[in-house]
């Protein structure tokens, strides 16, 4: 039988413990923190923080604290990777090191990843398009989707700044189910594709974070399709334009395209934070 006096010891430490995310815990609320581009960082109503693709230091979107220190992201416990282009992994690398955080991608990104010394096998979780993992612990579900796009990985030699390109795997989304089964569905880089409709079906995601850019993804009037005919989200925020010329789509144009439908379109800032 335990006594008083050890009670009273294993109730003390279960409250520090408790202490550090009680600030967060008790607003029993998913937040989503938009960083340019499609940099995010998701914090669960438990207070765990996933950050996808992070591309901060040389985001030009990216407002400081955020570009100029990586510590500025806090605590991180996961790293997702949506494909090798340098506008979503450019940090990868740095943000492993600084929060020891594991990195989960695409199977054969990771695996190029790991050969280029950018993480250790270690610290690296493969895993496929379909495929569910909880790194969280059970609460927090994160799948990998399809997505209509493609992924290299292009390193530059500093010295004879020569480009070498390297396969980077199949491009993904990702839906992230959270301890209050909010559904988050950041759909990384993609055009338009059919099974939009099934992710919607079978996935029901609450909130997507969705390119708009163009060139390389959805253009104002094709996420404004996908939003209304197949996604039919209860939110949704419009991400992956204006960081560079030729991603010319804009929020106006999202919306306007959009015109009346249910779905609530949040046209927030690089930097701005909502919570669900
Ligand atoms: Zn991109």
């Amino acid at each position: 039988m335990m006594k008083r006096r050890d009670f009273l010891k294993l109730t003390g430490a279960l409250t520090a413990t408790v202490v550090v995310h009680r600030a967060w815990a008790q607003t029993g609320k998913v937040e989503v923190l938009w960083l340019g581009q499609a940099t995010t960082r998701l914090t669960s109503p438990n207070g765990k923080v996933i950050v996808i693709d992070p591309f901060l230091t040389k985001n030009p979107k990216t407002p400081p604290p955020y570009n100029q220190d990586l510590k500025a992201l806090g605590h991180v416990d996961v790293i997702l990777v949506s494909h090798g282009h340098g506008d979503h992994t450019g940090d990868v690398q740095d943000l492993a090191k600084l929060t020891g955080a594991k990195v989960y991608g695409p199977a054969g990104l990771i695996a190029t990843m790991v050969d280029l010394g950018w993480v250790t096998p270690e610290q690296s979780v493969r895993f496929g398009k379909g495929g569910k993992v909880t790194p969280l612990g059970p609460g927090i579900t994160i799948t990998q989707t399809h997505a209509e796009h493609s992924s290299e990985v292009t390193v530059t030699d500093p010295a004879s700044k020569k480009s070498t390109t390297y396969p980077g795997g199949e491009p993904a989304g990702f839906i992230i189910e959270f301890e209050n089964g909010f559904k988050v569905y950041h759909m990384g880089d993609t055009g338009l594709f059919g099974d939009m409709r099934l992710i919607a079906d079978y996935y029901k995601p609450d909130l997507i974070l969705i390119p708009i850019g163009g060139h390389f993804v959805m253009d104002p009037k094709d996420a404004a399709y996908a939003t209304r005919e197949m996604l039919k989200p209860k939110y949704a925020i419009p991400i992956h334009y204006g960081t560079f010329p030729v991603l010319k789509g804009t929020p106006q144009e999202y919306q306007a395209a959009l015109g009346q439908t249910s779905t609530q379109v949040f046209p927030i800032s690089p930097g701005d934070k909502l919570t669900f």
